[in-house]
């Protein structure tokens, strides 16, 4: 019998759930996957149809074409990192600019997109030993999940954090621009109807301000270790 679990991890903006997701699935040999990615490479899709702007969004376009999108996960050879993507294509380069992060909750809060996406993620999960991130996932997506772990810090800490990691990944960004981005997704995504981040009743929440990433992905470990020697 497989002694796979899922391990659910979820919280707010850029509290290095995936970073430490990453982690925990390479000590499991498990597969991690970035469910935010989707809806990234989702709305990458929808600025490209001109589908949604700073100023307009016609959600019934992007709801007509889920059959003509299609979005996946494939191993980059050269890297051998997981890439999202869209069409066959990896979109993993173009995720994470302003313009993407700027809009992914409006497209995030419609339900009939996002229910396709959580249909990928079920299927993702269906062999269980998966590692997943995002906003719903202990909620929502996989409320049965073995172990739900619920992140979250300071949001200052946090724009920190990413804004070094996307001038590294040589953006061109302002610190503000980040902070300011980060609070209006978290706002977003916590007051919207569909689906809204919060905390599952057996989530185990962890703080992530005045800990270092060696010592978190111990912490979370600590949670497993017990679980996979039980089966
Ligand atoms: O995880 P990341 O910050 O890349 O996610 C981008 C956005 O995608 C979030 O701000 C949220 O609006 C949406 N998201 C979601 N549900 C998930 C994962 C991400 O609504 N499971």
């Amino acid at each position: 019998m497989s002694n796979k679990i899922i391990i659910a991890i979820d919280g707010t903006s850029s509290t290095g759930k995936s970073t430490i997701a990453k982690r925990l699935a390479i000590r499991l040999k498990y597969v991690y996957i970035d469910s935010g990615a989707m809806y990234r490479a989702l709305t990458f899709y929808a600025i490209q149809k001109e589908y949604i702007s700073k100023t307009h969004f016609e959600s019934n376009k992007l709801i007509n074409d889920i059959p003509n999108i299609y979005i996946d996960f494939k191993q980059n050879k050269e890297t051998n990192k997981f890439e999202v993507h869209l069409n066959g294509v990896s979109v993993e380069k173009h995720i994470r600019s302003l313009s993407v992060s700027n809009l992914v909750s409006k497209i995030a809060s419609i339900g009939k997109l996002r229910k396709p996406m959580v249909k990928i993620q079920h299927f993702l999960g269906s062999n269980k030993g998966v590692v997943m991130d995002g906003r719903d996932i202990g909620t929502v997506v996989f409320p049965n999940a073995e172990l739900k772990f619920y992140l979250d810090a300071s949001s200052e800490l946090r724009a920190k954090r990413r804004f070094k990691e996307l001038v590294d990944a040589n953006h061109d960004i302002s610190y503000n621009e980040v902070l300011n981005n980060i609070i209006l997704r978290d706002k977003q995504d916590i007051s919207r109807k569909n689906s809204p981040l919060r905390v599952a009743s057996d989530s185990i929440v962890i703080k992530t301000d005045d800990i270092s990433l060696d010592q978190l992905e111990n912490k979370l470990f600590s949670y497993v270790t017990p679980l996979l020697s039980k089966k």
